[in-house]
């Protein structure tokens, strides 16, 4: 398989303050000074029980965020990449997200971030099985072909090892729109992908108990990255062809 170079810089698009890691740890380790935007790194001023605070042990939200942010950037700079995080709520506080429909939020928020960092490869998460991952998935896909970058999907890990019914049905309503060529990246470089995630210690064994088999094998690698681009308009097509690739659920 083709191992890509990507163009820089390297933006990966993080869902979660640990799924760039867990997805792209190869890749970040081939590009050095890539920049990880995590998504939904903020909070609500509230006290809460939920996913984060019973993984972190802090059950004021700002709280919890900060030490999982504090453990993203460890992480990060073992990998020679920097964090970007962003102010959106995780599910966890679906309850605090506001009036307005979140897509909205997400996309114009990150029509913003990408515009202010310029990426030649934007890498993006094949969103798979958790709403947050989805609403990155749909929302970065149309934004990144329209900037006309490197724009790469990621194979959501450890969820798309355990899921490969899943993975092909979100690859096969892609490829409806777009052409999809999987590709490597980083495939020769060595990554100690478990001494890695170990920095994320609040996530670690929850992650782990959630998907243990696939949870194994994405220690081991198991990263898959597929390189986008339009699917160009033909015959009837092109008369009604639109510029959006737009959501393209599974
Ligand atoms: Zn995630």
């Amino acid at each position: 398989m083709e191992d890509l170079e990507l163009p820089r810089p390297v933006v990966v698009l993080s869902p979660h303050l640990d799924d760039a890691v867990l997805s792209c740890a190869h890749a970040l380790a081939a590009s050095p000074g890539s920049i990880v935007v995590t998504v939904f790194a903020g909070a609500p001023e509230i006290h809460h029980r939920g996913y984060n605070s019973r993984t972190t042990g802090r059950t004021y939200a700002p709280d919890a965020l900060e030490v999982r942010r504090r453990e993203d950037r460890t992480a990060l700079a073992a990998l020679g990449a920097r964090p970007v995080w962003i102010d959106l709520l995780d599910a966890d506080y679906a309850e605090h997200r506001g009036e307005r429909p979140y897509t909205d939020v997400v996309r114009e928020t990150l029509a913003r971030t990408l515009s202010t960092l310029a990426p030649g490869t934007v890498l993006l998460p094949l969103g798979l099985w958790h709403d947050d991952h989805v609403l990155v998935a749909t929302s970065a896909l149309a934004l990144a072909l329209a900037l006309g970058v490197e724009t790469v999907l990621y194979l959501d890990l450890p969820y798309g090892l355990a899921l490969p019914d899943l993975v092909e049905a979100r690859l096969s309503a892609l490829s409806r729109r777009c052409e999809l060529h999987e590709i490597a990246i980083g495939a020769g470089v060595d990554v100690d992908k478990d001494a890695l995630m170990r920095h994320y210690e609040s996530q670690y064994r929850a992650t782990r108990r959630n998907a243990r088999r696939a949870f194994t094998q994405t220690m081991r690698g198991g990263e898959r990255y597929w390189r986008v681009t339009r699917r160009p308009p033909t015959g009837t097509e092109a008369a009604s062809a639109t510029p959006d690739p737009g959501p393209v659920g599974s």
